[in-house]
């Protein structure tokens, strides 16, 4: 576990990076470390935290440069670096201002007046997080910031295929000591995520089902909650009487942001029949205008495929499907650049769900469009998946789109908008069906995954309880 990995610049293909998982010794003592300052953390109260998690901020802000570069080595890209900064900083924000209210528990009068009680929430210990390469600022702190501010030490493992963003932001953390001390970033691969969670209270996991499903059968074994968040194979539904200017609009950024690495992507279409020639038409113009953000990260909108092994599913559907018949409108092929992978925006016709590209995770900026002829046809392609992520649906008005909506097997339904999830972290969700396990990430009651409750029953009175047995 301890051998050391190369990493691939998606940009260049060069192997020009280097991390060194912990061996199983260090990662148990450095476990053993974070569980002992834990205790020092939730005494410090949540002002203090709160205190230290703005010093690390404003820390990270004062090197946001290095960030920067780190994360497009990372991934390729820039703008939607720059995101995940200003998203990383506004959560922590948004967790800080929030957290004095949600965390609070008062006392409470119960049916049994000689008898009151006094709820607390005690914070897990010790955390683990577990996240992949899509978004790895984002994803590897999004259950960290609400975790710590909770009282809970957290142990990170970022992916081993985007972890650059992880030197600055622990150049940061070195400058805070409180927080020092309960928060870690260790680098690693797949042995080093499973070795951990044998040595943590509860587990946060952002992955593929795959892997999510190894991760909630170890914490099983360990007794230990696991929220594991997944992959997905978002479906938009495009009703007739929808607006198209802004239908095409959204779908077109909700598949193709971050080159269509994100799990809310817009993977499937289902456009009525009777607008479906012009939805496409549309679209198609749209999504020529995009270009590739190379040679430079300024170049343009679509960044390079940051996994090598994606490049090669990506191309796997797109193989499959035109094989089957698909129709390529736009894009179509692989492109290598400068050593990297690289897609066109792809909008396909004639799809169908004996395609790969209807029914897996594909994960790159493709957009099959299939028609429909009835509503009903339209809502049971949607949920003829194993997946039920996030979806969308487009309709002339607010109430017919929402009755739609209520039929799709899915947590989160943008409403004449597409992959809202991404932009909007308040609505309270839930993952369904292989898209995850757990209480919502989103929404502030998310904080309240990191603690226990914990309620001490006080009897008010010194008469004998009527309950007991007679003297
Ligand atoms: P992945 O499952 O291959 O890896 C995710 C993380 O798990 C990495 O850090 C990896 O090192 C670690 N890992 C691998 N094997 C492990 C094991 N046996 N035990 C413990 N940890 C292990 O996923 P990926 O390719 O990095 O990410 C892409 C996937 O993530 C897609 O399916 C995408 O939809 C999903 N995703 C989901 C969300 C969400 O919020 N639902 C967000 C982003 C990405």
């Amino acid at each position: 576990m301890n051998q050391s990995i190369e990493v691939r610049n998606p940009r260049t293909g060069k192997f020009d990076y280097v991390i060194i998982p912990p061996p199983p010794k260090l990662l148990a003592q450095q476990c053993h470390r974070l569980r002992r300052a834990q205790v020092r953390w939730q005494q410090l109260g949540l002002e203090g935290r709160i205190a230290a998690l703005q010093e690390w901020k404003q820390a990270i802000l004062a090197m946001r440069d290095r960030l920067t570069e780190a994360l497009v080595n990372d991934t390729g890209r820039l703008s939607v670096s720059e995101m995940e900064i200003d998203s990383f900083v506004s959560s922590l924000d948004r967790w800080c201002k929030l957290a004095p209210d949600l965390l609070q528990e008062s006392a409470k009068n119960t049916t049994i007046p000689f008898i009151s009680l006094q709820p607390s929430a005690v914070p897990y210990p010790l955390v683990g997080v577990i996240s992949p390469w899509n978004f790895p600022l984002l994803l590897s702190t999004i259950d960290t910031i609400p975790a710590l501010i909770a009282g809970c030490a957290v142990i990170v493992k970022p992916s081993e295929i985007a972890p650059r963003f992880v030197a600055p932001l622990t150049t940061a953390l070195n400058t805070v000591p409180k927080l020092r001390e309960v928060l870690t970033f260790i680098e690693g691969a797949g042995a080093t995520g499973y070795a951990l969670i044998e040595h943590v209270d509860l587990v946060c996991f952002t992955g593929s089902v795959a892997t999510g499903r190894k991760v909630a059968e170890a914490a099983a074994k360990n007794f230990i909650p696991a929220f594991v968040e997944l992959g997905g194979k978002d479906p938009a539904i495009v009703l007739a009487s929808a607006d198209l200017e802004l239908a095409t609009s959204a779908i077109l950024w909700g598949a193709v942001v971050n080159t269509g690495q994100s799990c809310l992507s817009i993977e499937r279409i289902y456009v009525a029949e009777s607008i479906c020639e012009e939805f496409v038409k549309q679209l198609v113009l749209k999504a020529q205008k995009l270009k590739l953000a190379y040679p430079t990260v300024e170049s343009g909108e679509i960044g390079p495929i940051i996994a090598e092994r994606q490049a090669a599913i990506i191309s796997d559907h797109l193989l499959d499907a035109v094989e089957k018949g698909a129709v390529v409108h736009c894009g179509g092929q692989i492109e290598e650049l400068g050593g990297g992978w690289w897609f066109r925006p792809t909008v396909l016709t004639q799809v169908n769900h004996s395609m790969k590209i209807m029914t897996e995770e594909t994960f790159g900026p493709i957009m099959p469009v299939m028609t429909f002829s009835t509503v009903e046809e339209a809502i049971n392609l949607a949920n003829d998946s194993i997946y039920g992520l996030s979806a969308a649906v487009f309709a002339g008005s607010e109430a017919s789109a929402i009755e739609v909506a209520q039929q799709i097997d899915a947590g989160a339904i943008s409403i004449n908008d597409a992959a809202l999830t991404a932009i909007m972290h308040e609505g309270e969700k839930n993952a369904f069906k292989f898209s995850g396990l757990g209480g919502s990430r989103m929404g502030s009651a998310a904080i309240k995954r990191f603690t226990r409750k914990k309620v001490f029953l006080i009897k008010t009175n010194t008469n004998k309880d009527p309950w007991w047995f007679d003297d």
